[in-house]
């Protein structure tokens, strides 16, 4: 064939492998690939496909084996489009002269630009990419953030009912205790608060991008493959298999989506627990992040036995009284800006002595400055040692607080974030104080 003509072949055929890879390739293992050439030999029976992607080694081997088995789909998909007699067959081959001319961040960049790929928001992953790890593994160590909320612990909870329902191993560990009304969750007494010298062969990280937030955790060759699942904000999630969607609710909304792809009925404690991360990460249903598969999740959940107002009376309504001592002294530490734009709270280990509570009882706190007329952003001190602080931010308005709390190290959603800070409080309040003044700027 004329070499003209094969040359013009090639660039269609880069053209379309592109385009079914833009418009995604089932195989979870390809990462975000570039084509970056095609050569065809002579005769039209084989081509060579050259590509490009970021990430490791083993990313990139994982991204070839991935197109490589596609490609049975991908020459059907071309015969139908280009009409050849013959479609060659192609062998997937990482363009190591990207690499060498260091051209391969520029074109990744403007590909990453022009496909939005940086954008924080953008969903990463799948639930079928989790839900194939989930099936392949058989022992598992199931973790997620410090200071674990509603969502952390039932998410945990629900992910070791459903692994266990396929016969799987389970181990849920998180350093920080169960926060007293989470404890009436199934499996609740049992999340261990070390790992011991256990091996495992898939790590699960829930509602959490970033590893140091864990805790400490196993050797990396104890812990085998990473599996993330999380809703923040973040440009990097976490895993070898992972499920980023920075618009879900809650990790039990995203576990439903994963269960769709695993051979699992939703029993009452399983649909307890996916209930309750919703109903704590919505905030009872009423955060922005609420939307109408929010509630019909919710409903079918009720519909398999969960009870709306056992789970309030067991989640919101059963607090000891030593909470509402400590909510009291705290109460006290009010301070509203005096723009009326944003009030903090304070929490000190001294009134944690005084009152005979500790940490886990200070969830929901910061509520109550966020619901101050007027205030747009809400935050809250606690003191983590002698001079450290964990900053909490809640959100109202526009102020996007997780970019705040970015700025300090921390992260988290639009709404809710928070970071930890070192210093005297009056210099952290300071430092906060600037940061939000400058956000709330016009
Ligand atoms: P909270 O104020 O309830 O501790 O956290 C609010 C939100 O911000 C949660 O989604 C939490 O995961 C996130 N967040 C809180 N602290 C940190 C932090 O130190 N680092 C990061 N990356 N996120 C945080
Ligand atoms: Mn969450």
């Amino acid at each position: 064939m004329a070499s003209v003509r094969r040359q013009r072949v090639a660039e269609q055929m880069q053209e379309e492998i592109s385009s079914l890879i833009a418009k995604g390739l089932k195989d979870p293992r390809i990462g975000f690939v570039t084509i970056t050439s095609v050569d065809i030999s002579a005769d039209l029976k084989r081509a060579w496909v050259y590509f490009c992607t970021s990430g490791t080694d083993a990313d990139r081997e994982r991204s070839q084996q991935g197109l490589q088995s596609s490609s049975g789909y991908i020459r059907r998909m071309l015969g139908k489009r280009l009409r050849l007699r013959n479609i060659p067959e192609f062998e997937f081959k990482y363009d190591e002269s990207l690499d060498r001319g260091n051209q391969i961040e520029t074109i990744l960049s403007e590909v990453r630009e022009q496909e939005g790929w940086d954008d924080p928001e953008r969903v990463r992953g799948s639930a079928e990419e989790v839900a194939l790890a989930f099936i392949a593994g058989k022992r598992f160590l199931v973790t997620s953030h410090l200071n674990p909320d509603g969502d952390a612990i039932a998410s945990m909870l629900a992910v070791r009912l459903l692994l266990e329902s396929m016969g799987k191993e389970v181990v849920c560990y998180n350093p920080d205790p169960v926060p007293h009304n989470f404890m009436f969750l199934a499996g609740a007494a049992d999340i261990e608060n070390t790992t011991g010298e256990d091996s495992f062969d898939h790590t699960v990280v829930l509602d959490c991008s970033e590893l140091n937030r864990c805790g400490p955790l196993p050797a990396e060759e104890l812990r085998g493959k990473l599996v993330g699942i999380d809703h923040h904000l973040t440009v990097s999630p976490l895993g070898e298999a992972r499920y980023l969607n920075p618009k879900a609710s809650s990790i039990g909304e995203m576990l439903d989506k994963v269960l769709e792809h695993l051979p699992v009925e939703i029993d009452l404690d399983l649909a307890k627990c996916l209930y309750c991360s919703i109903l704590t990460d919505t905030g009872s249903f009423r955060y922005s992040n609420t939307a109408p598969a929010t509630l019909h999740l919710a409903a079918r959940l009720v519909e398999i036995g969960v009870s709306p107002w056992d789970m309030t009376l067991k989640v919101y309504e059963s607090q000891p009284v030593e909470r509402v001592h400590l909510l009291a002294e705290v109460l006290q530490t009010l301070v509203v800006d005096p723009s009326g734009k944003h009030a903090s709270i304070t929490v000190t280990d001294e009134m944690f002595e005084k009152t005979g509570t500790s940490k886990d009882l200070i969830d929901g706190f910061i509520n109550y400055p966020r619901g101050i007329d007027g205030v747009e952003v809400a935050i809250q001190f606690r003191q983590a040692d002698i001079n450290r602080y964990k900053v909490s931010f809640r959100s109202r308005g526009n102020v996007d607080v997780a970019s705040i709390a970015q700025g300090f190290g921390g992260g988290g959603h639009r709404n809710a974030a928070g970071c930890e800070l070192s210093g005297e409080l009056n210099e952290v309040q300071k430092i906060i104080y600037q940061a939000i003044d400058r956000a709330l700027a016009p």
